[in-house]
């Protein structure tokens, strides 16, 4: 189906190819690049001028920053009220840890319980306004109750392909949605597996990370957030759990687009990027630290965290681009030390954080105890899910 972006208050551009730049059309169903097999990221057209009035404040949603993304028609819409979500300041964890300003973002508020609901906000929208009928996902668990959701509230069917071994409250989730769930015995990998053999035939739209360009322009929205919420400054250091890599992908594309309408003055500083991985899944630091050329033979076993579960991310060279371009690092943390995060959190702060969120913060002391992060920078962390579905892994860890 080809669309018109005519009377559209999109800037929605093109594509382009992540590895080599070749530019596709934005004005019809594309997946992963043609030439290099990559992800394709979408642009905007920034030249005319932009001003930051363009914002919607009258919508507390994501979709605030309609202009700057790549919906065309409003009537496409599928939201639940996604994004625009706290940024909270940690005072009692920053008095005890004797940190300056230490901050975080709430994602775990989300519709679904996770940062996923913008990014299957986006694509479920993008794909309604594509004229598709339908979905399907390989996921570690949030991805795919997001997918679930949004493809219910949009009509649309869904079919979502799991671990075995994820977490009740996750399957059940999608069951209420309606979805079509399979379970695959192994990680999130062996899921992709499963979807490319299943739709052959490609009657299904693929929402697999970075398999379509538009669950990164929903999640790019965190940054335009974190930069409207800290008054259009930035802080020092970002940590973000990373498994796919969209969000830190993301959140990167929203600070360049910012910076080239102006929206960021020269003089702010762009943060550090830190990837936060698991130990018992890390692929991006493996790469980063040249003990491998890339993921693509990583081995990696279940995590508390299972949406860091991610041996083969499609996206590691845009991750491991972000990290270079930012001066950014990456970080594992244990499964202990991801508990230990949470009740951190959980007792100084009264946030029931995913392990994710845990990672991040126990990730942040290791810095701060090598000296990488020092204690009086702005330190922002991204807890990404909430922890209650998790309630299976962490019943009974809340004392050490
Ligand atoms: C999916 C997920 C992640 C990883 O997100 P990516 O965009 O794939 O890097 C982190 N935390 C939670 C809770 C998730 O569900
Ligand atoms: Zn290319």
């Amino acid at each position: 189906m080809k669309l018109v972006a005519s009377e559209s208050l999109s800037r929605l551009a093109a594509l382009h190819c992540s590895a080599c730049g070749t530019e596709y059309s934005a004005f019809d169903l594309q997946r992963v690049s043609a030439c290099c097999n990559v992800p394709l990221v979408a642009d905007y057209d920034l030249h005319e001028p932009l001003s930051r009035a363009v914002i919607d404040q009258a919508d507390t949603s994501m979709w605030r920053y309609g202009a700057l993304l790549p919906l065309l028609h409003e009537e496409n819409k599928v939201t639940l009220g996604e994004g625009l979500t706290p940024l909270l300041r940690l005072p009692r964890l920053a008095a005890r840890y004797d940190l300056a300003n230490l901050l975080l973002k709430d994602e775990g508020q989300n519709p679904t319980g996770s940062f996923k609901a913008r990014g299957l906000s986006m694509a479920v929208s993008k794909a309604k306004e594509l004229g598709i009928e339908g979905c399907i996902i390989p996921t570690a668990g949030n991805a795919g109750v997001a997918l679930a959701a949004y493809c219910a509230r949009g009509g649309l069917k869904a079919v979502v392909v799991m671990p075995r071994h994820t977490p009740a409250a996750f399957k059940e989730e999608c069951y209420w949605y309606g979805a079509e769930v399979e379970l695959v015995d192994g990680l999130i990998s062996d899921c992709g597996a499963r979807v490319r053999q299943r739709n052959a035939n490609g009657a299904l739209l693929d929402i697999s990370t970075l398999k379509e360009p538009y669950r990164l322009e929903g999640k790019k929205t965190m940054g335009y957030e974190i930069a409207e919420q800290l008054g259009w400054t930035l802080p020092d250091v970002l940590l973000y759990p990373a498994g796919g890599g969209t969000g830190l992908i993301g959140i990167w594309k929203a600070f360049q687009e910012m910076k080239q309408l102006g929206w960021l003055a020269p003089e702010v500083k762009l943060p550090r990027m830190v990837a936060v991985q698991a130990e018992n899944c890390c692929p991006l630091l493996e790469t980063y630290e040249g003990r491998q050329s890339n993921c693509h033979a990583y081995q990696g076993r279940a995590t508390l965290a299972n949406g860091l579960a991610v041996p083969h991310p499609l996206g590691e060279a845009m991750m491991l681009r972000v990290l270079h371009e930012s001066n950014g690092t990456v970080v594992s943390v244990s499964e202990e030390g991801m508990l230990a995060g949470m009740r951190d959190l959980g007792q100084h702060e009264g946030l029931f954080v995913a392990p994710e969120g845990g990672a991040v913060w126990t990730a942040a002391r290791q810095l701060l105890a090598t000296g990488e992060i020092q204690p009086h920078e702005n330190i922002l962390l991204l807890n990404t899910g909430n922890g209650q579905k998790y309630m299976d892994n962490v019943a009974g860890r809340a004392r050490g």
